[in-house]
């Protein structure tokens, strides 16, 4: 636990197993983690006590636990237009049923919160499809609210405006964003800085990530770069967060693996603390 503002994290998974994953993020050195949900198998009372009391052994703070689903595909924008999150609607139930377990499984961790990638929501907001949506969200976000939890709705997959047209219609005091600027140049939806703003009320969390714009943005893949090595500009990204008064995690996710995932984020971590330095947030 830190109170100072913007402590550093890390984003990582429990895929290669809890003990990997501690012992990267205590390796790292970084004092705060958002970790993605365990399977099914996974989540149950207990495994959340052992996870809480490792982590708060190793003085780790886990500031967001993260949705994921078996059938989520990323390959290219298309598949993930059909496969991820609660968008798609042949998986809509079943999915509804995991984030709510998921949610349970953070308030056993005492997690503040859920992030979730809730898919493709449509630009059209009379689109019948865009209203189905705002039911799943608030629904959603109501079982977190009486779990005491935010549900932080990770950016990306549509504008801004779209996306604060959802928040503003789900209208929930725990539905909040985590703002991954990274993912609207991935995407393609929109200049990075002038999203942040335009939905900076309801920023809860962040990812610190970095990208590069593709020729057809929206069609084909930005690519993922290291940090500081993108279009983001994550001393402006920084600051805009600061004049926003957000004061929560500054949570580095780098989407590659092994030894080369280590050393960016080890990196990444050295260039936030200048950065802050530099802004005099501490
Ligand atoms: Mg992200």
């Amino acid at each position: 636990m830190t109170d100072n503002a913007m402590p550093l994290g890390v984003f990582t998974s429990a895929g290669a197993g809890l003990g990997a994953a501690i012992e990267k993020v205590v390796q790292i050195g970084a004092p705060t983690v958002q970790i993605h949900a365990p399977g099914p198998d996974g989540r149950t009372p207990e495994r959340a006590e052992q996870i809480a009391a490792r982590f708060a052994e190793a003085g780790v703070e886990i500031s967001l636990v993260f949705c994921g689903f078996p059938g989520d595909r990323y390959d290219t924008i298309p598949i993930v237009r059909r496969t991820v999150g609660l968008v798609p609607p042949e998986t809509r139930a079943e999915r509804i049923e995991q984030t709510r377990e998921i949610a349970d499984f953070a308030a056993w961790l005492q997690a503040p919160g859920i992030g979730i990638h809730i898919g493709f929501v449509p630009e059209d907001w009379d689109d019948p499809e865009f209203d189905a949506i705002v039911h799943v969200v608030a629904d959603v976000a109501d079982h977190c609210a009486e779990r005491n939890l935010t549900m932080n709705l990770e950016t990306g997959q549509e504008t801004a405006d779209t996306l604060l047209h959802l928040l503003q219609t789900v209208d929930r005091p725990n539905l909040a964003v985590n703002f991954d600027p990274a993912n609207m140049i991935l995407y393609g939806s929109g200049e990075p800085l002038e999203a942040l703003r335009k939905v900076g009320d309801y920023v809860r969390s962040v990812h610190c990530k970095d990208a590069t714009w593709s020729e057809s943005p929206g069609e084909e893949w930005g690519v993922e770069v290291p940090l500081g090595e993108g279009d983001v500009n994550m001393k402006e990204f920084i600051r805009t967060l600061d004049d926003l008064g957000y004061t929560g995690p500054l949570t580095i996710e780098r989407e590659v693996s092994g030894e080369r995932q280590i050393r960016d984020i080890k990196a990444g971590l050295e260039l936030l603390r200048e950065i802050k330095q530099e802004l005099g947030i501490s």
